[in-house]
């Protein structure tokens, strides 16, 4: 034998919620508070935003390298949202979930349904905004997309709002602080169900 197994795999939590929710603002708060949680990186074929970077924000790829990643089943799970391809690499999922280490995954709610099914155990968090008007409000001071994607990202929002009975868990995010909180005793519960 080369090396002790952890007691516990560690847990995959999956965290979805309609685009301007909050969710990436809410999941950098956990990530800076715990650093001993891993979060995935996903593949995408969108093109970076000003401020991100390759291999921390995405793993930014031509649409050749994403399907080579489909066919080699390289993919826990993939989706097109809002015209551009976003899957999850499985390798590195499965060598943390090994080593004991939780994993966060930020996918939409195609991508959850996905992972329900091909890892029933995986803990499913939805984050809603407190309403269709606070949601527009938040894409609109974001200010990275346009009044036309603006209304596409709330017409698919209102779809993932309509499919929130499959996930373990929803949290309405009003503030930040607030839903961290929240989250940080879910982490907790979990951890405790062992
Ligand atoms: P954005 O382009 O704003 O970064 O992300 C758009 C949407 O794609 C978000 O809802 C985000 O959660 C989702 N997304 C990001 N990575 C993945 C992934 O690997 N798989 C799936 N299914 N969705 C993803």
């Amino acid at each position: 034998m080369t090396q002790a197994s952890p007691v516990h795999p560690g847990r995959l939590f999956v965290f979805s919620g309609p685009s301007g929710t909050g969710k990436g603002t809410v999941l950098a708060a956990l990530q800076a508070r715990h650093p001993e949680l891993w979060f995935s990186v996903s593949a995408t074929t969108r093109a970076p935003r000003p401020a991100e970077v390759e291999g921390r924000d995405y793993l930014f790829v031509s649409r050749e390298r994403f399907e080579e990643l489909i066919e080699t089943d390289g993919l826990l799970e993939w989706a097109r949202v809002f015209g551009n391809f976003y899957g999850t690499p499985r390798a590195p999922i499965n060598e943390h979930i090994t080593a004991g280490i939780d994993c966060l995954l930020d996918i939409d709610s195609q991508g959850a349904l996905q992972v329900r099914s091909r890892m029933p155990e995986a803990i499913l968090v939805f984050l809603e905004p407190p309403s269709l008007d606070v949601l527009r409000e938040r894409l609109i001071q974001r200010g990275t997309e346009d009044p036309v994607e603006i209304e596409r990202r709330l017409a698919a929002a209102a779809g993932e709002i309509a499919c929130e009975s499959v996930y373990n868990h929803i949290l309405v995010n009003v503030t930040v602080e607030e839903t961290v909180a929240r989250i940080e005793s879910l982490l907790a519960a979990h951890r405790l169900e062992e």
